[in-house]
């Protein structure tokens, strides 16, 4: 009930009320006493001081028999000097021997008691008791008086009823005082916490809009007291914390955004190892759903490379690694701790190194396949020339030519391979340009067959040339499109046996140009087929390698229709012999033109 703010103002203003009227009535009451005490003890002693009022008490009349009667006679007169009356003062005259009553304002049976006080006791004893007892329920003077032979006492009492009633009635005035103040601080506390709690509302009400994430209305600033300075205050801070949660927003969907689209997989585990962020990429790249808080946790996917906790005791930046293959992937494994220090877990970063290991193991096979090619042509070269050292001289002359000339065939052979080779580097390296320029493709594929003609005739090969009718000219660089047509020709009669049948056409579709050359020769096996572009490839090394082959043919080849944007492919047709396809861009490469 008080936790509201109006009804703690209330209780505190009438807790106010109530103590300043308390301590007023107090301090108003103890000091009508004092003043009536005071009051009191003055008119007593000016009105024993006066000497005629003295004198009169103490000179008796001549033949007086009754001095008492005499005393009360002459207090009566003074009566308003004492400010005896009938209802709180009263005078008494006692016996100065025993302090019993003989005569008074207030009458009693004489001789009777009368209560003996301590300024009584001191009359009594023949001093003047005046003295004043602020805890007493009464005020008294008692003066010893002589009068000729008698000895009295005069004996004021005042038993204070003057000053209860006027108490009585501070106390009615100070409680409806209280009781008018007591509505007041009503009124008061209800304007008060109207201009206080208003404002405090509306900024609660504000902050509420902000916790709940609306920051679109500003808390109107209707003061410029300290809730003003709040009010203000609390908007900067809230136009602040939009700015940095919009910045934190946009840092998340930007890092959102990279998670989502980065070609590593990402997947992250709490300490316990349930799944607790993962990227598309891991999915796929894991070939399995890893959903957050699904059943998949670190255990079943990644326990094999290392257990949990060993990778949460690896000390940062360190990490652990792990090659896992599956579905024909190579994945590397990247497992790290984060956020030591707090909650934290293990980060699983997932790299696709497989293309990275084919290219590394074909570099390798590259260079294995170099030196084994260059190494048979040079053991030849030296035993032929060690033979021919060796016996000097001693060999027939016919057996000398053959050396020699065994021995110029295989340096031919190497310089061939390293002409293919360096032609290749060429390519990769992207130092070889195409010199492009129109030519007629139609004449291109004449030139062709005219050249090997007389080759495949003493293979007593037939060979037969189909052009269509307007193959038109073509953009592209003549030398080399002439050199892959030269091998892909060359090939059909290389590897179909003596007697063989090479078809070559050619013709134009859209766009392209082709030229396909069939051959009935030995084909090429289904499995090699993938791989015949490959550099060094041969399906039959010895048959190549007698025929002059490097196995570079075809890559270099490829590569040159890549370079033109065109295609180089086996057609896909039952055997026996092998079709090639090579089709050109009318137009040219796009990249190429200038
Ligand atoms: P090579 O110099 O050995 O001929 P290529 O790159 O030109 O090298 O050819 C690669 C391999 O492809 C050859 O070694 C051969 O085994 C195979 N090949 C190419 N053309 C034919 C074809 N028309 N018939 C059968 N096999 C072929």
């Amino acid at each position: 009930m008080f936790r509201s703010l109006h009804m703690k103002l209330m209780l505190i203003m009438t807790l106010l009320i109530v103590a300043l009227m308390t301590v007023v009535g107090a301090f108003l009451i103890n000091s009508v006493v004092n003043y009536y005490i005071q009051d009191f003890y003055t008119q007593m002693s000016e009105a024993f001081g006066d000497p005629d009022f003295w004198a009169d008490l103490q000179t008796p009349a001549d033949g007086e028999e009754d001095g008492a009667a005499s005393i009360e006679r002459i207090l009566r007169t003074y009566n308003s000097a004492l400010g005896v009356n009938d209802r709180s003062r009263k005078y008494f005259v006692l016996d100065g021997a025993d302090g019993h009553f003989l005569t008074g304002s207030d009458p009693q049976e004489p001789g009777s008691e009368v209560p003996l006080t301590r300024n009584l006791s001191m009359a009594l004893n023949g001093i003047q008791g005046d003295a004043s007892d602020p805890s007493a329920a009464f005020m008294d003077v008692a003066v010893p008086v002589q009068r000729g032979e008698g000895r009295y006492i005069v004996y004021i009492r005042d038993d204070r009823s003057t000053v209860q009633a006027l108490n009585n009635e501070l106390i009615t005035l100070i409680l409806e005082a209280l009781l008018f103040g007591l509505i007041i601080s009503v009124l008061l506390s209800f304007l008060l916490s109207k201009t206080l709690i208003t404002p405090i509302e509306r900024l609660t009400e504000g902050a509420e809009r902000v916790a709940d994430g609306n920051f679109s209305k500003k808390i109107e600033v209707g003061s410029r007291d300290e809730i003003g300075v709040l009010t203000g205050t609390f908007n900067d801070m809230a136009l602040q914390l939009k700015t940095t949660l919009e910045e934190v927003e946009n840092e998340r969907n930007k890092l959102g955004t990279l998670f989502l689209h980065m070609t590593d997989g990402v997947v992250a585990f709490s300490r316990d190892g349930a799944v607790i962020q993962s990227n598309p990429a891991a999915e796929q790249l894991l070939g399995r759903a890893v959903p957050i808080g699904g059943s998949e946790d670190y255990d079943t996917l990644f326990a094999d490379i290392a257990p949990l906790q060993g990778v949460l005791a690896v000390e940062q930046p360190g990490y652990l690694d792990g090659i896992r293959e599956t579905g024909g992937k190579i994945l590397e494994l990247l497992l790290t701790p984060f956020n030591q220090e707090r909650l934290g877990g293990v980060l699983v970063v997932i790299h696709d190194v497989t293309a990275q290991r084919k290219t590394e193991d074909m570099r390798r096979e590259f260079v294995a396949n170099v030196s084994h090619e260059l190494r048979t042509p040079l053991t030849n070269i030296r035993s032929y020339a060690e033979t021919l050292t060796g016996n000097a001289g001693e060999l027939p002359l016919e057996m000398e030519q053959k050396f020699l000339g065994v021995i110029l065939n295989e340096s031919d052979r190497m310089t061939h391979i390293v002409q293919d080779l360096l032609t290749l580097s060429r390519f990769d390296s992207g130092r070889s340009e195409l010199k492009l320029a129109p030519f007629p493709f139609g004449d291109a594929v004449q030139d062709v067959y005219n050249a090997i003609l007389m080759e495949a005739q003493r293979h007593g090969h037939t060979v037969e040339l189909q052009r269509a009718e307007a193959i038109p000219e073509i953009l592209g660089d003549r030398e080399r499109v002439l050199q892959v047509m030269m091998n892909v020709v060359s090939n059909a009669i290389k590897y179909t046996p003596d007697g063989g049948r090479i078809r070559i056409s050619a013709g134009k579709r859209g766009p392209w140009v082709w030229m396909e050359v069939e051959d009935n020769g030995i084909g090429i096996p289904q499995e090699d087929r993938g791989r015949i572009f490959e550099r060094f490839y041969r399906v039959d090394k010895a048959r190549s390698r007698e025929s002059g082959g490097t196995g570079l043919g075809l890559s270099i080849a490829k590569e040159i229709v890549d370079r033109h944007e065109g295609a180089l492919e086996l057609v896909d047709r039952p055997g026996p012999g092998l079709t090639v396809r090579l089709a050109l861009k009318v137009e040219g490469p796009r990249h190429g033109r200038s």
